[in-house]
């Protein structure tokens, strides 16, 4: 259909595709063929050659554009020649040593200058690391065992930040008093006894369930934009009473800003200005595309790393934490994600939402589009959700977002796989309106099939 876009795609698994090949091998040696779920596709999963921009060849000579940036991890998009340049310059200047580097300290006083509440940070290699370690900190620091985190949301694969990441309407419980449900299973009970869950975006119903626990309450984690409750933000009323009862209770309040920090020159922590975190947990988009992790936040807390001080309370070290190219890969994409790249990602993104809530409107199609910056995410939902129970998705609307990520990655397309988009400053109005004008084939075909 889209005869700009470069290739013929054909995802019907052609008999002769490498990809299949590859699978049938990595079926005998990977578990289930790979080494992270969401790579799985119908009949298998496609094997990436290369990527530029953003663009993605696969091994079968198939080129998509990719909006889904390796889980929204690539601001940049891929290959970029700025970042590759700061890569390479530091690969043959050696990849590790167990010696501080300048690179890293380069890339903290960056990261640090973006915003003002990080006085302090520490590297590590990993999103679930970053909320690790918060969690652990704040334990350290207030010596209480339990946490607190809104419900449905995904915060990495530590046991605690797993809790009700999944729950479902057989075991979600009350709305007023959500249960604490495993992931995985073999999950401790009393790892779920020290995790208590709130209803997201629910001011008096949070404050209730958060003062029944206070005295036992570390921290309280929350993510201003969760992907899973439909990227809709965190109200700044929320926030601001999350803030305002945290201090008075002495809880930590952790922001989980992985995803979200690509939101503003400082994260989506610049939307609320009145309100500081006690930390910050980031990943993904630091890392301009290599593996990373970060905590930030307030000296006084920070100290709880620091051997030296009086405050010391949590060991925490890593082979390759901080190793310099990544630190060398993270300075140079975040640097050029300056203000101005973020304004005009942002815009790009109130354009991409605008024309696809256009085409919503013009097609008979029961969907919405919800989203902030630079991502967006379509329902299959009449009205936006706003929080995890709303945004929960029953069988029918769960088919036709797979319909849609299926089709328009069968006509050169790639999204989350959870029909979300995350712009990278590669993507111009004109990707956008290709993508747009590939929805719009795509839902006249999923019409056809209601
Ligand atoms: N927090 C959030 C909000 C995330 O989206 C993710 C990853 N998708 C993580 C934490 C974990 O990051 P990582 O995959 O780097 O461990």
């Amino acid at each position: 259909m889209n005869s700009e876009v470069p290739n013929s795609i054909n995802g019907d698994g052609n008999p002769s595709d490498k990809s299949r090949s590859l699978y049938a091998e990595a079926l005998e040696v990977l578990a289930g063929g790979v080494s992270r779920n969401m790579v799985r596709r119908q009949p298998h999963p496609d094997y990436a050659e290369s990527g530029t921009g953003c663009h993605v060849t696969d091994v079968d000579g198939r080129t998509r554009i990719d909006f889904g940036n390796n889980t929204a991890s690539l601001i940049h998009g891929h290959a970029n020649p700025v970042v590759n340049a700061a890569v390479i310059e530091q690969l043959q200047g050696g990849t590790g040593f167990s010696m501080a580097t300048e690179a890293e300290l380069r890339f903290a006083q960056h990261l640090c200058a973006r915003n003002n509440g990080f006085e302090k940070i520490r590297f590590m290699n990993s999103g679930t690391e970053a909320v690790m370690a918060a969690i652990k900190a704040s334990r350290a620091i207030t010596g209480r065992p339990k946490i607190a985190k809104a419900e449905g949301t995904y915060h990495g694969t530590y046991d605690y930040a797993e809790v009700s990441q999944n729950s479902c309407p057989e075991n979600w419980g009350d709305k007023a008093l959500p249960e604490s449900v495993a992931l995985a299973v073999g999950t401790p009970q009393r790892i779920l006894d020290d995790v208590v869950v709130f209803p997201f975006n629910d001011v008096d119903r949070t404050i209730e369930i958060l003062e029944a626990e206070a005295d036992e309450l570390a921290c309280v984690l929350i993510d201003p934009l969760p992907h899973r409750l439909g990227l809709v933000s965190a109200s700044e009323d929320y926030i601001r009473e999350l803030r305002r009862w945290t201090h008075d209770r002495n809880v930590l309040l952790i922001f989980d800003e992985v995803i979200s920090f690509r939101m503003g020159y400082g994260g989506a922590q610049d939307w609320y200005p009145e309100v500081k975190p006690d930390f910050t947990a980031l990943g993904k988009i630091i890392g301009g595309g290599f593996p990373a992790g970060a905590l930030a936040g307030k000296s006084e807390w920070m100290a709880v790393l620091d051997p030296g001080s009086a405050k010391f309370g949590l060991p925490f070290s890593g082979t390759f934490s901080a190793n310099p190219v990544t630190m060398a890969a993270g300075l140079a994409a975040m640097k050029l994600y300056d203000q101005d790249a973020v304004h005009q990602l942002n815009r790009l993104g109130v354009f991409a939402r605008a024309a696809l809530t256009a085409l919503i409107h013009k097609s008979d199609i029961k969907a919405c589009v919800t989203g902030v910056g630079s991502m967006f995410r379509v329902y299959f939902k009449e009205s936006p959700p706003v929080d995890y129970r709303s945004a929960w998705q029953n069988e029918s609307e769960s088919k036709m977002v797979r319909f849609m990520v299926d089709y328009l990655y069968r006509n050169g397309f790639m999204l989350i796989g959870t029909c979300t988009a995350a712009l990278s400053t590669a993507h111009t109005e004109k990707e956008v309106e290709q993508l747009i004008a590939c929805f719009a084939a795509g839902f006249d075909s999923l019409r056809s099939r209601l």
